[in-house]
């Protein structure tokens, strides 16, 4: 501070926002920003987050922020998609869409969504339905694990007089609901100023600020969490946070971000750079092997032999024709004897029925469904298995199966449900 004791600083700020005010409605949208225009989100422009282990801790400029929240929610309240839980942001309903739309692009969950909640309207109806009946309304959306959590939280929250709770932090006390899922249901159903970070939004704050390095890093996620809580808008949280996820789902793509149609192009460091893609830099993918399953689809006295997956990983809780992945070079014959006698139950294999492609997180997967003969043994759940059952061809698809299996049991009925044996 100069000798008189005046303080400059603190007279300059008033007159520092006005200019940057009157520079941005000067500022022609989706035009190249000029250096002395430019609204500069942070601060103190200290760059990046999440290279090497250090973070730097900048803070937005306040200005900046409230034109971000401003060009956001008139973007949303003119461009937002209809969606059935945007018409009534009752909490379930906003939980089933936010657990549905994890892994599930928006216009999948459309159909599915409005199916299950005609069947299953309230938590109560959820909770007093039995599991399977509800992976079976959750077939085709995949990652079965989201509906056995909804389930189980369901019967928890009935338990305890039915109304979700309304705080993310005791949201996320429930199965399944982890900080999106707490953060999305706390803001957009009870109005709480709750940040949400996906990666759309993480993709969207990356060409915003320009946040270079993993941003999957633990520091960088740390601090992502922390830059969504302070732009979150503190009267329409739940609007802002949907606007952003809606801006990274329709116009700041991934591959081709549409800069000319974004309302906040003015504002982002990476359109400003004229490198839009350049951010959010991409980790090393998880490297995806190939690998052949066999599917034994056994016929006994006219019924097939289905096996129910235990509950816990991948296809927990869905019945599928015992299924074993191929070793080396055995041949198909032999994996789908292995697969039968998985349940304890031996047979002759006749011939392939189906072939089909389908990838896991970490596999690509080339499914055969082997037709067998029942030779001897009934189907004792062991191991992979908690339950079988003799199902006749018109039942197959009562059953709750994965979307692989279900195009077998497809095929099978294709060939009008009784295969020939006569080559046995
Ligand atoms: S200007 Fe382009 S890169 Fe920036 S937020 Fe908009 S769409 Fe994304």
């Amino acid at each position: 501070m100069p000798a008189d004791g005046t303080d400059y600083t603190a007279q300059m700020e008033p007159l520092l926002e006005q200019a940057r005010a009157e520079a941005m409605r000067q500022t022609p949208r989706h035009l190249f920003v000029p250096e002395s225009h430019r609204l500069y989100a942070y601060i103190d422009h200290a760059l990046p987050i999440g290279e090497g282990q250090t973070i730097s801790q900048p803070s937005l400029d306040e200005v900046w922020v409230r034109e971000l929240r401003r060009a956001l929610l008139a973007w949303f309240a003119a461009h937002q998609r209809p969606t059935p839980w945007r018409n009534n942001p009752d909490p379930y309903r906003v939980w089933v869409a936010e657990v549905m739309l994890q892994q599930t692009q928006t216009a999948t969950v459309v159909p599915y969504y409005e199916r299950f909640l005609e069947r299953f309207p309230t938590v109560q109806a959820l909770a007093d339905a039995p599991l399977e009946e509800v992976l079976r309304y959750w077939e085709g959306l995949g990652y079965y694990a989201r509906a056995r959590s909804l389930h189980r939280a369901a019967q928890q929250i009935a338990q305890n007089g039915g109304q979700l709770p309304a705080t993310a932090d005791r949201l996320r006390e429930l199965p399944g609901i982890g900080a999106y899922t707490a953060g999305a249901i706390a803001s957009i159903a009870f109005g709480q100023p709750t940040p949400v970070v996906d990666g759309n939004v993480t993709r969207v704050l990356a060409r915003l600020l320009w946040l270079k390095g993993d941003l999957k890093a633990h520091a960088a996620q740390k601090r992502l969490w922390q830059l969504a809580e302070e732009l979150v808008d503190p009267q329409q949280p739940g609007a802002f946070n949907q606007a952003v996820m809606e801006l990274g789902s329709t116009v700041c793509l991934p591959k081709q971000p549409r800069c000319g149609a974004c309302p906040v192009s003015h504002l982002c460091a990476a359109y400003q750079r004229g490198q839009p893609t350049a951010v959010p830099e991409l980790s090393r993918r998880v490297a995806t092997q190939a690998r052949v399953d066999v599917s034994a689809i056994v016929l006994r006295e006219g019924r097939y032999l289905l096996a129910r997956r235990a509950p816990d990983g991948l296809w927990g809780g869905l019945w599928e024709f015992p299924r074993a992945t191929r070793d080396g070079r055995e041949s198909l014959e032999t994996v789908a004897e292995r697969a039968a006698a998985q349940l304890g139950v031996q047979v002759q294999p006749v011939q392939t029925l189906a072939s089909l492609q389908h990838a896991v997180t970490t596999a690509r997967i080339r499914l055969y469904g082997y037709l067998c003969a029942w030779r001897a043994g009934e189907a004792q759940p062991t191991g992979a298995y908690d339950a079988a059952a003799w199902v006749a061809p018109d039942a197959l698809t009562d059953y709750p199966l994965s979307a692989p299996q279900r195009r077998l049991a497809h095929a099978l009925t294709q060939h009008g449900g009784q295969m020939s044996l006569q080559q046995v």
